[in-house]
């Protein structure tokens, strides 16, 4: 399957990612974690993507589609399909996307978008602990993890993302709406657009996606 996860920050994106990767057995492909890894590695692109990561800013479309066009160009991308969670972000990155399917003879499947609002993004975001390992998400209210600041699945420390403060967010969701809510209107037209409430509980939304992906 070939699918397209898009949502606000703090939407679940990530969080049904995870879920969906084995059922669907295609490959994740998570753009904030390929961007924050080479930050931390201190990479060329690294270095020129810390300077938007940090503020909350969006990173270049010119950066972000080489990355996301050559991670789906690989052999487990072209034989189990991807999710892409993260990417594409803006139209242009969007445009990108097909003219690379399009090349490669093969489609999306499904758009899926989280519904949210601004308030419950930000309550999300500002709660939210990742494992600085396997990426596992929890909240320290709504799923925290059972030994304080310990993931549960790996046993590495949980920490705050640096961008997930309230100052960065707000910047992060006026980006959302500016550049990314327009892709809606994109893949609407494309007639592959899934609408997904994504206040509930994470079981719930995840039970609507398999429902509405006929993977249930
Ligand atoms: P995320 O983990 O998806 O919230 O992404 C974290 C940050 O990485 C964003 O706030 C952006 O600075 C950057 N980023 C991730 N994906 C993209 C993208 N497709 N285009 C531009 N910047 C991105």
């Amino acid at each position: 399957m070939r699918l397209i996860l898009l949502g606000a920050p703090g939407a679940g994106k990530g969080t049904q990612a995870q879920h969906l990767k084995d059922t669907a057995k295609s490959s994740l492909i998570v753009m904030g974690d390929i961007l924050r890894e080479a930050i931390a590695k201190k990479t060329p692109i690294g270095l020129e993507a810390e300077k938007y990561v940090h503020k909350g800013a969006l990173v270049p479309d010119k950066v972000v589609i080489e990355i996301a066009t050559s991670r789906i160009d690989a052999k487990d991308c072209l034989e189990n399909g991807f999710i892409l969670d993260g990417f594409p972000r803006t139209c242009e990155q969007a445009q990108a996307l097909d003219k690379k399917l399009l090349a490669q003879k093969k489609k999306l499947d499904r758009v899926i978008y989280y519904s949210i609002s601004d308030e419950i993004a930000m309550e999300r975001i500002c709660g939210r602990l990742t494992c600085t390992k396997c990426k596992a998400i929890y909240h320290i209210v709504s799923s925290p993890p059972k030994k304080t600041g310990i993931c549960d699945t790996c046993g590495s420390e949980l920490g705050h993302r640096k961008d997930d403060s309230p100052e960065v967010i707000r910047e992060r969701l006026k980006n959302y709406h500016h550049e990314t809510e327009p892709l809606l209107q994109y893949y609407k037209k494309q007639n592959i657009l899934l609408e997904i409430d994504a206040k509930c509980s994470e079981d719930v939304i995840l039970k609507d996606t398999l429902k509405k992906l006929n993977l249930a």
